[in-house]
This record gives structure tokens, sequence and C-alpha cells, in this order.
């Protein structure tokens, strides 16, 4: 073990299998339960925007300042501008999740501490990927489907406020709302996430659309935007949000970056990436995981609005959890042999 590595049993226990589970369970949003606990108010704005939302708006801020076309390019929508668009992310792609990639999952710097599932994807090839390689499958679906869906929101989006088709409300005139809606776009993203990944879990859209995401039951961070190109564009239209709410583009472009690049949270794969002596990242990826390994659970996200908890389908990795799943697997299947008895 190098200086930084950590004992991860500090933080967790593992199983038999080697895999990794964290002993604290996921909670929903605080203010749920103690909307007036002032203390715990700070804590969470700072984890609210600190670091993910910093990296993301630091991100959407070399976009907007170096990177995108002029406006009045992009009143007319044209191959060359929206090339060089889908080159931009898929080389931001390529550079964050390669990153973690190549740190994590290449090179191995902290082993299995902190993850969740002890194999690594590329010691199981399997028939349901492309060249048996759940790798090459997902780098390969990100840049045919992923990245080019998001690309295409991003064009209609810039197009959009360039031509006014939309309100583009200036920051001058309406720093309140414009500051609401930036710190709403969290809330958007979840409300956005739970809604059409819950509806691309209804069978049939499953089968056709999901299940490609799906194939990844050990998640990493290529898989993260690895879909079908009808769910990418699901996702990454999000952005539309900003077409309908009286907005700005650089907020709307934020809420694409926090799809887009916020896609890797959920598959990390690892609780903590270890950075340096007793410091650590938090990836947030748990709940996600445990989506990827149940499928019925979590379609949401970290519970700031915690749709799944008012559905039923809050699972935080607890005993509890797990029984109230296996208690609504049982139902389901007692339903389904009831209509065919032949099943049973
Ligand atoms: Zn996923
Ligand atoms: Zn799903």
């Amino acid at each position: 073990m190098d200086g930084i590595a950590m004992d991860d049993l500090q933080f967790g226990t593992r199983n038999k299998r080697g895999d990794w589970a964290p002993s604290a369970h996921p909670q929903i949003a605080f203010f749920w339960n103690a909307p007036f606990d002032f203390k715990k108010w700070a804590s969470f704005l700072v984890g609210y925007v600190w670091p993910w939302n910093v990296f993301h708006m630091a991100v959407t801020l070399i976009y907007w300042n170096y990177l995108l076309p002029d406006w009045q390019t992009m009143k007319t929508i044209s191959w060359g501008w929206a090339l060089w668009l889908y080159a931009v992310n898929g080389i931001g792609i390529f550079a964050m999740y390669g990153a973690i990639e190549l740190f994590y999952y290449v090179k191995r710097r902290q082993g299995t501490r902190f993850k969740y599932n002890a194999k690594f994807p590329s010691e199981q090839p399997s028939d349901v990927f492309w060249f048996k390689s759940q790798n090459l499958d997902n780098f390969l679906r990100t840049y045919l489907f992923g990245i080019p869906m998001w690309t295409l929101a991003e064009v209609l989006m810039l197009w959009c406020f360039a031509n006014g088709y939309v309100l583009w409300l200036s920051w001058s005139e309406h720093p309140y709302w414009l500051a609401f809606l930036l710190l709403m776009t969290p809330v958007i993203h979840e409300v956005n996430f739970f809604v059409i990944h819950r509806a691309i879990h209804w069978p049939p859209l499953y089968k056709w659309i999901h299940s490609v995401h799906h194939n990844s039951v050990n998640p990493s961070p290529w898989s993260s935007l690895s879909m079908h190109p009808l769910e990418t564009i699901l996702y990454h239209g999000v952005v539309w949000w900003h077409l309908v709410l009286p907005s700005n583009p650089l907020i709307a472009l934020f809420q694409l970056h926090m799809a887009g690049y916020g896609a890797v949270n959920g598959h990390i794969g690892f609780d903590k990436l270890e950075l340096t002596e007793g410091k650590a990242l938090e990836s947030h990826a748990y709940l996600h995981y445990l989506h990827h390994k149940y499928f019925e659970v979590n379609y949401g996200g970290d519970g700031l609005i915690p749709l799944d908890k008012w559905f039923g389908t809050w699972h935080d990795g607890s005993k509890e959890a797990q029984a109230r799943m296996d208690e609504r697997y049982q139902k389901k299947v007692a339903k389904m042999n009831a209509r065919n008895p032949q099943n049973s």
C-alpha cells in the first residue's frame, strides 16, 4: 500500500466475495426531516456546490468564454459548429472520464479499496457487449450515441437562444430569479431524471431502450453515457426546461453539463476516490450502483427530492431496504403468477 492508502474497513464492510459496502447509509436531504436545523443547512449548502457543481460551473465558464461559436454563427444550424461542439464535448469527456478510468480502473491506484464490486469489468467478458467487452462497448456507445445526442440537444438549445425563439433573461435585470434558477438546477436534474428513468423501466420501453444501459451490472465510468440513443436524448433533454422556463443560456449549458459530465458520478464504482493522505473525494455513487445491481430501486438521484422514498423504491443498502425490495418483488411475482396460472 502506498502513502495515501486509507483503511476502507473503518468506513464499511467487505463480504466474502470482496464487495465493499459503506456502513453509513445514504440519507435523503436533511431538510425533509429537520428544515429549521440551521447548522445542517450550512454544511448541506457546502456539499451542494462543492466540489462537483463548482467543477461543472468551471467547465461551463470555459465553454462560454472560449469554446462556444459566436451567437451570429449559431443563428443558423450547420455541420461546422455542430461538429466543433461534438469534438469539444468528446474531448472533455475523454479527459474527465478517461482520467478516472486510467487511474482507478487501468492503473488501479487504490486497488479495490472502497470498491462496491470487487471485480473490474475488464475481468468479466460477456456476450451482451459488443466485442464481449464492457469497456469497448460502453466507450463506443458513448461516442456513437451519447455524445452526439447530447450535442444535438446543445445545438438546438443554443440555436433557440441565438434566434430569440425563447426568453433570454439578462443577469443585470433578473439577478434574483436567475440565481434562484441556478440553485434549482440540481432539483430539475433529479426530477427530470427520475421521471424519464422511471418511464423507461416500463417493461416494453425497458426491453427496447433502457436495457442497453443496464447491460453494465457492474458499472464503470464509461458506462455513464452508454445508452440507447433515445434514452440519451431524453436524458440530455433536461435542457429543454430552460426553453420553457424564462432562463439564460449559461444556466441551460450548466444544466446540460450537470447531465453530461455529471453522469459519471453514479458510475464511478468506488465510494471514495483517494486523493492525498487522509483526503478522499466522495463519489456519491452508491445509490445508483445499487440501481445497477438491483434494477428496480433508486430511479432518482441523491434524495434531494426524495421521489424514491415517496414511491417506495428507495434503497440505501440497509437490511430494511433489502427486505422492502424483496417483499415488493415477491408481490410482483405473485401477481404475475395469478395472471398466468400455468407458470406457477
Ligand atoms: Zn446508470
Ligand atoms: Zn435504470
